[in-house]
């Protein structure tokens, strides 16, 4: 990790080596925290951050899932971050704000323990790799379940659930795949370990329903209206391990991962095909300012110049 100036912790900016808790903090135990990652491009106007807003209203209903009131509003976090942004004066980055469960008593239920709220930011390229995002990433199906959602609500995005994603890339990653897509404990294609999965399939494309338990991908979101937009049905779906096998094209999009072609699952070849590659230059030009179509999805610092219009 590229360390930068400063990290936003609750309410000041601080040293980034001073952003420190203690060994004790119920978050570090239990995964007792909601957490978000988002990403600032760097853009005609200066440095925007996509979708900011949505994904502080994600963190809000992240930790009311998990009864954690937030000290700070949408609207404070979304100021907070462009604030971060603006002092560290990077013109891309990666976004983590996180919120947990901090030094108090120890007991599993936290009754009194203060939420801490940090926000970091720094440095990231490509998550699965500048290769991955042109020629395609090779994706083991775990043999590890996603959660259920009566195990934990993964609609919040909580940092315990990690450890299920951890498992599955780490095993992943051992058998020489790139990453992982987990099914559901009846067996309906959920997601990576940090990215929703879309398939192609006769030109139609399709993608977990949100019944099958997921995160709300945002940038699912982003490109389902990007694909409709360029005149493609998309279907959300009950999605078995053959459709993977037998499909067209099948990509994964996430803040970090972007819209990243797989070009194998489990060691069925499949190729990049051209909808993805469509889809994936169609999203870049939106986060990097340069379609003016979604110019509402990006948030800029005071200090850069306003989006023309504003
Ligand atoms: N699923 C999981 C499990 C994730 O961790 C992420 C990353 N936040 C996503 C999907 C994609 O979500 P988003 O597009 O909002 O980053």
């Amino acid at each position: 990790m590229q360390e930068t100036e400063k990290i936003w912790m609750n309410g000041e900016l601080v040293d980034w080596a001073d952003a420190k808790v203690h060994v004790g903090v119920h978050g570090l135990h239990y995964g007792s925290g909601v957490f978000e990652g988002i990403r600032c491009y760097e853009t005609p106007k200066g440095p925007a951050v996509f979708r900011l807003t949505d994904h502080m209203q994600r963190l809000h209903n992240s930790a009311r899932l998990l009864s954690m009131e937030l000290p700070y509003s949408v609207s404070e976090l979304r100021d907070a971050t462009l604030e971060l942004v603006a002092h560290n004066g990077l013109p891309e980055c990666y976004i983590r704000p996180i919120a947990f469960y901090g030094y108090g008593q120890l007991g599993v239920a936290a009754r009194d323990n203060p939420i801490e709220t940090v926000i970091m930011s720094w440095p990231w390229g490509a998550y699965l790799g500048d290769e991955g995002l042109r020629n395609g990433i090779r994706v083991k199906i775990s043999s590890w379940q996603r959660i259920g959602p009566n195990v934990v609500p993964h609609v919040s995005k909580a940092t315990g659930v990690y450890l299920n994603s951890m498992l599955a890339v780490t095993e992943a990653n051992k058998a020489g795949y790139d990453e992982a897509i987990l099914l559901t404990a009846e067996g309906y294609v959920a997601d990576g370990s940090g990215e929703n999965v879309f398939v192609v399939k006769d030109g139609v494309i399709h993608t977990p329903s949100l019944a099958t338990g997921i995160l709300p991908g945002i940038t699912r979101n982003a490109v389902t209206e990007i694909a409709q937009d360029l005149g493609y049905r998309v279907e959300q779906a009950q999605l078995i391990r053959s459709d993977l096998y037998l499909a067209d094209e099948v990509f994964m999009t996430g803040t970090a991962a972007e819209v990243t072609p797989i070009r194998s699952v489990d060691d069925h070849e499949l190729g990049v095909g051209p909808i993805t590659l469509e889809i994936q230059r169609t999203y870049l030009e939106v986060v990097r300012g340069r379609n003016d179509r979604w110019g509402d999805w990006l948030e800029y610092p005071s200090s850069s110049p306003a989006p023309a219009g504003a």
